[in-house]
């Protein structure tokens, strides 16, 4: 029930229809006891830093902040963490004090996701297929956990500033792919597997037997994670990913302990049927 003392977390993206923070964070604070409600807010970009604005002067939570708005959301905050400074992109807008400190919950709840299904990223070598905000937060979360060696491949390598990115190129993905234990599609080709063709053409027969193969889409199995599972490799689908930097964003809020299986357990009825 809302009461004047409940606290407001926001959501925002545009569109945010599609978001599934509303139901993960409703069971988070009901979990929690908290009296804490999350808003979804759909805002185009040029009226982005409004929002912010606003949260600030209502002394909200925060927001965790989606597609087209996290360089928006860098910008816009008065303070940013080690992580979103050098990734340059925000997904967690934390108000405190008065201020909007800037967070990215992406890179660590990768991480997180890949620790709860069973693979430490510490010293293993990690192949990253794009080279957009997602495979930049992905980096620096492995770099962070101390993968050993992390490869990324781009379509367009020469326009990439952030690292020494290799072609998307047949030799180049079957090297890569030689020497990974994970790979993680970064991409946005499994949203809708749009371009088959490119996943079909992944060399998955070079991967050394053990290997990860992990995707980031949440709300259907992609053709890539179809065809490593039949291959005989783990995979990963990007529900996790998606509960954990919730769950960070969770902690940064309220300092309490994430309640994750209630999180997890809000996304998978909210995604069933999908
Ligand atoms: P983005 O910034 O638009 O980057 C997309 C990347 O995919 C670009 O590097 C793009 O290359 C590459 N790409 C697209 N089509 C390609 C193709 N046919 N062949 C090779 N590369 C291709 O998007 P993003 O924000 O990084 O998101 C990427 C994916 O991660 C999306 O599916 C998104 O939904 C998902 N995601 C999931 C979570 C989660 O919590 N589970 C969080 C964030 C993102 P070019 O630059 O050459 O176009």
């Amino acid at each position: 029930m809302i009461r004047g003392t409940t606290r407001v977390a926001a959501v925002i993206g545009w569109p945010v229809e599609h978001s599934r923070s509303p139901q993960m964070f409703e069971a988070a604070f009901a979990e929690a006891g908290l009296d804490a409600v999350m808003i979804p807010i759909g805002v185009p970009p040029d009226a982005f830093a409004e929002v912010i604005g606003a949260l600030r002067a209502m002394r909200a939570y925060g927001a965790c902040v989606t597609t087209p708005h996290k360089l928006a959301a860098a910008a816009a905050c008065d303070e940013l963490s080690d992580a979103a400074r050098v990734i340059g992109a925000v997904n967690c807008v934390h108000i405190t004090g008065g201020r909007a400190v800037g967070h990215n919950t992406d890179c660590h709840g990768f991480a997180d996701a890949l620790r709860a299904a069973g693979f430490a990223p510490e010293g293993r070598r990690c192949t990253i297929l794009g080279a957009g905000g997602a495979g930049r937060a992905i980096a620096h979360g492995l770099e962070l956990a101390r993968a050993s060696a992390i490869d990324v491949i781009a379509r367009a390598p020469d326009r990439v500033a952030w690292t020494a990115a290799r072609p998307w190129t047949a030799s180049e993905l079957r090297a890569a792919f030689a020497r990974a234990e994970l790979v993680v599609d970064a991409t946005s080709i499994g949203l809708a597997d749009r371009d088959a063709d490119a996943i079909d053409a992944l060399p998955l027969d070079a991967l050394p037997a053990g290997a990860w193969v992990a995707s980031l889409v949440y709300h259907r199995r992609t053709r890539l994670l179809e065809r490593a599972a039949a291959a005989g490799y783990s995979t990963v689908d990007g529900r996790g990913m998606l509960v954990h930097q919730g769950a960070r964003a969770f902690a940064i809020w309220t300092g309490a302990p994430p309640p994750i299986a209630a999180m997890r357990g809000a996304l998978d009825a909210s995604l069933a049927g999908t």
